[in-house]
């Protein structure tokens, strides 16, 4: 194997290759457009774009595409080949800049929720230079953003930027209150933790509800589970090293930081992390990660599952969003620092995410809202559905000391005056002992662990980022022009913790009690499902602040909540379809053949001998007839359950009405097949079972 450092990122058009290829001119004026937001000169970006046409063909590239992530939540690309004629009939390769900097895919059909009638459906996509470009098979891929001719984002990354931007403006100007004047940039960093599933294609292929849904709709338990935690962290396999090692080879080819992986807990299931990375960056790489484990789980005759639930009764998959907020000058805001100054900013900034994470608990929630997830959180194994934070023993005192004016450590007999006095020195609590927490605080980070394992993470970010901004913003208006900036800091801190230590919860997430708590008396929001949460993106209170650091405008988010909803009630009607088709088509023929075989068994022993035992048949032939009844019967429930769809007033009453009715016979009709599954005779059974599916690794 080669050398990593030297395959690494060499099939990305990163800041080495930008340095060999441009003269010193070129090369300054894009980095201000890459650095400070500059607009590109022309004919700068014609002598980029013929730059990268050159290295790209060099790598063996024929084409280039825009690749942009629609709302759909897979990334997007129609590819172009660089040839064009010459006047004397033969045939060059071009790329000019402006075919760079932007792009015109006839993309009427990625969802607009309204946003775009039919007869302007052509969308525009626009090179984010933030983000490098990158080579993929024979394609130069130009990471895009991707709006409407009004000038609406049609995309994620979009908006994304937006959050950026917005929680840098307003962190810049804390920073400025605290004399700082050297910072030119706040950006945030995130690394996502990615979880799988890697199990057989032959197995895979046999199962209609796996191709077509993406997790299993029947099955029973296999007589084992995860109950022996004997597969987290435990020796990988080496079919499954041999996909690691293919997976981390390509991922470091384009640059991307992959670092630890190991199993974890559900039998089949692994995790991949990368090293943290800017948040726009950490997305499209995220985007990058989950379509390439795909792509090299077939190559080992595998298939990568990024469901969130594709078993019943072992875990589902998750993705943790490691979000910290830093300096362009190398300063991680959420760090404790060492002086009393440090820690006043230190505690500042996470006083800004605590009150963000309060006051748009809603927005965190839907922003990992899909019909997948659903199954997950608040399933006892996930964090519950309910937001709120965990920040560890030692802050916690921290905080409390400061909002009661009472010593910290009572042998010291100090008090906490921010900005005077020396703040204790507290460790900093890194073992992250709470993983039922959905926010956890882990030292000098936030950990977000509601993220379903197929999420964009740039929902989630771009919601924490918009809510931290405004944070921020409060706090800047109410210090700016303060005299005594010291006292008015520190009753701003102490404010902020008594109004908003509600969210802060140090104990177990999963336990019963703590719901009845979090709702009833701390008066938290609980939103289960999908159909609960979205609608309250339109709420005024989010409308306003969304709209007012201009991450979103008003018809973004109408058209967001229309398709994010829409997703769900389609995702919901083809597992339905699906398992109609499968109880149909598989599951009734098969009990009905092995109930013949039985029948037959019966008649031909009691040929042989009236008196011969046939108790066992005999019983088993009954309750699969009844069974078979039961199951032809729920079928036509949940067939009338699907007619049904689309009469509903509008997509939140039919969102509803899925999540009530639909999901309801669905669970109806799995429960009978389940139960004819263990009566049944292994080889007449038509698809394969948990059992086999969940511990196939070799
Ligand atoms: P664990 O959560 O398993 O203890 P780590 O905390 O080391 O593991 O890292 C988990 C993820 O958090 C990794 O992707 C890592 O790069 C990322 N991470 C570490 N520090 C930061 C930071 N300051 N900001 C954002 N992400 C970070
Ligand atoms: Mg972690």
């Amino acid at each position: 194997m080669r050398q990593i450092p030297e395959m690494f990122g060499e099939l990305v058009f990163d800041d080495r290759v930008m340095r060999s290829t441009l003269s010193a001119d070129v090369y300054r004026s894009l980095r201000k457009t890459i650095d400070e937001g500059e607009k590109l000169d022309i004919s700068v970006a014609n002598t980029v774009a013929n730059a990268m046409k050159d290295w790209a063909v060099s790598k063996g590239a024929t084409h280039y595409t825009h690749w942009f992530q629609p709302l759909t939540g897979v990334t997007a690309e129609k590819h172009d080949s660089f040839i064009s004629q010459a006047p004397d009939g033969c045939v060059i390769m071009e790329f000019s800049g402006k075919e760079l900097i932007r792009g015109e895919p006839d993309a009427s059909s990625f969802p607009s929720g309204g946003l775009r009638a039919t007869f302007e459906a052509r969308g525009y996509t626009a090179w984010d230079p933030t983000s490098y470009a990158f080579i993929k098979g024979k394609t130069l891929c130009i990471p895009t953003a991707f709006c409407s001719y009004g000038g609406e984002a049609l995309d994620k990354k979009t908006p994304l930027l937006r959050s950026m931007e917005a929680l840098n403006r307003q962190a810049l100007r804390i920073l400025r209150l605290f004399g700082n004047t050297s910072v030119k940039h706040v950006s945030t960093s995130v690394g996502p933790e990615q979880e799988y599933f890697l199990i057989p294609r032959a197995l895979y292929d046999q199962r209609l509800d796996l191709r077509l849904t993406g997790r299993t709709l029947f099955g029973t338990k296999a007589p084992k589970g995860q109950e022996m935690d004997d597969h987290y962290f435990g020796v990988i396999k080496p079919q499954v090293a041999a996909y690691m090692e293919d997976l981390n080879e390509e991922l470091w080819k384009l640059g991307i930081l992959a670092k630890t992986e190991h199993n974890e807990v559900a039998p089949s299931q692994h995790e991949l992390a990368p090293i943290y990375t800017t948040t726009n960056l950490a997305t499209d790489h995220n985007q990058l990660t989950m379509e390439i484990m795909q792509k090299v789980a077939a190559r080992h005759d595998l298939v990568c599952l990024l469901h969130e639930k594709p078993f019943a009764g072992v875990n589902g998959s998750g993705k943790h969003n490691n979000w910290s907020m830093a300096t362009d000058t190398g300063v991680n805001l959420l760090s404790p620092g060492k002086t009393p100054y440090e820690n006043a900013q230190f505690l500042l900034f996470l006083c800004a995410v605590i009150q963000a994470v309060d006051d748009y608990q809603d927005l965190l929630r839907l922003s990992v809202a899909t019909a997948g997830n659903d199954h997950r959180l608040g399933a006892n194994e996930a964090p519950p559905a309910v937001v709120s934070m965990f920040l560890g023993d030692e802050l916690n005192a921290v905080l409390e000391a400061i909002e009661t004016d009472t010593p910290y450590h009572a042998q010291e007999k100090i008090t906490m005056r921010l900005g005077v006095n020396v703040l204790p020195r507290f460790a900093r609590d890194t073992t992250d002992r709470n993983r039922t927490s959905p926010f956890a605080f882990t030292g000098n980070k936030f950990e977000f662990r509601m993220l379903g394992s197929s999420n964009s993470i740039a929902c989630a970010n771009i919601m924490l980022n918009a809510a931290v901004a405004e944070s921020l913003k409060i706090f800047a208006d109410r210090l700016e022009g303060e005299e005594n900036f010291e006292d008015a800091l520190h009753a701003l801190i102490q404010q902020t913790i008594r109004d908003h230590k509600r969210i802060i919860f140090n104990g177990n997430g999963y336990d019963d009690a703590w719901i009845r708590e979090a709702t009833e008396e701390r008066g938290l929001l609980n939103y289960p499902t999908t159909p609960d949460c979205m609608p309250h993106l339109l709420d005024e209170k989010n409308v306003t602040m969304l709209t007012s650091h201009g991450v979103f405008t008003r018809a973004e988010l109408d058209s967001r909540c229309e398709i994010m909803l829409e997703n769900y009630c389609k995702s919901v009607v083809i597992e339905a379809n699906t398992m109609l088709s499968m109880a149909r088509t598989q599951i009734l023929p098969a009990v009905e053949r092995y109930s013949a075989a039985l029948a037959e068994s019966i008649a031909a022993k009691r040929c042989v001998d009236p008196t011969i035992r046939c108790a066992s048949e005999s019983e088993r032939l009954h309750a699969l007839c009844a069974l078979a009844d039961d199951i032809s019967a729920k079928t036509k429930e949940l067939d009338a359950g699907v007619a049904m769809v689309g009469r509903a007033a509008d997509v939140i009453a039919e969102g509803y009405e899925i999540r009530d009715i639909l999901l309801a016979r669905m669970e109806d009709l799995r429960a009978s097949c389940d139960e004819a599954e263990t009566l049944t005779a292994k080889d007449y059974w038509p698809y394969p079972s948990y059992a086999d599916l969940l511990f196939a690794a070799k």
